[in-house]
């Protein structure tokens, strides 16, 4: 397997389409799969904003200024807001925002970011990632994969990685289910989440910063000879973890009134 920084692409615009972007730069071959940082595909679908798009609610307004007493710093009321707007349903509101988005996705701050943006003060998330990169692969001459990355933080591990948030050409997982180990014991639980995988892979090329590579291409990986499936995100009613986030709710000092530092 190999992995291709493709180099040279331009800061992407509202309207440009990024599989021309990308083919201009890169030969794609049948079979690659494509990963696409998110930041891009929403630049190219209009996804930044300034505050000033979102008036702050009464909501945003006291979720604001819960946070600022718990963190000490400064919070934008509006970005409060961004954030309502973008979220199915907030799982917790503090000490930061976790946010389900409307595509299943759940990710601080429902994923609206805040850098690389040069020309406006938000950017948010693709509005369906899966048809964004179903449209991305329809529109490349080669017969790819593609799929659409954010950088996203886990619970119980340090460290941010790669994850998929929307894909097309490629199934989301490979079924191990009902093969056998080393040992000839059939595995029971084991539907690995490639898609995941791939696009932590390709953001070892990409970076966080400046480096300017949205796009990474992925040669000659093997799915194999599994079953997969398209499950990528847990439905709510069968998610323990975030049925438990959600009743459970935070406190400190700081609530209280007091103007102490907020406790982690
Ligand atoms: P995210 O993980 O999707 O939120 O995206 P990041 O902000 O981490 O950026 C991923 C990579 O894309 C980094 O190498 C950035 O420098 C690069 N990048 C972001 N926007 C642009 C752009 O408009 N044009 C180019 N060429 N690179 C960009
Ligand atoms: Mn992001
Ligand atoms: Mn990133």
């Amino acid at each position: 397997m190999h992995c291709l920084a493709v180099e040279g692409l331009p800061e992407v615009r509202p309207g440009d389409d990024l599989a021309s972007l990308i083919e201009e730069r890169c030969t794609l071959h049948d079979d690659d799969v494509v990963c696409v940082a998110s930041t891009v595909v929403s630049k190219a679908e209009g996804r930044a904003f300034d505050l000033s798009a979102f008036p702050a609610s009464e909501r945003a307004r006291s979720i604001a200024a819960r946070l600022e007493a718990i963190s000490g710093d400064e919070k934008d009321p509006r970005f409060a807001q961004a954030v309502l707007e973008e979220s199915e349903t907030l799982v917790m509101e503090a000490p930061f925002l976790l946010a389900a988005t409307r595509f299943g996705h759940v990710a601080p701050n429902a994923g609206v970011d805040r850098s690389n943006v040069p020309d406006s003060d938000l950017l948010l998330l693709p509005d369906d990632p899966m048809a964004s990169a179903e449209r991305i692969r329809s529109n490349l001459d080669a017969d790819a994969s593609v799929v659409v990355t954010d950088t996203c933080g886990r619970p119980f591990r340090h460290g941010q990685t790669g994850v998929a948030i929307g894909y097309a050409g490629i199934p989301a997982t490979r079924d191990w289910r009902g093969e056998t180990d080393r040992d000839g014991h059939e595995l029971e639980v084991t539907n690995e989440s490639i898609v995941d995988e791939l696009a932590a892979t390709a953001n070892l090329l990409t970076g966080e910063g400046d480096d300017g590579v949205p796009v990474v291409v992925i040669r000659e990986f093997e799915f194999g000879d599994h079953e997969g499936s398209e499950h990528l995100f847990r439905d709510a009613s069968e998610d323990l973890v975030r049925e438990a986030l959600q009743e459970w709710t935070f406190s400190d000092a700081s609530d209280a009134g007091s103007a102490t530092e907020g406790s982690q």
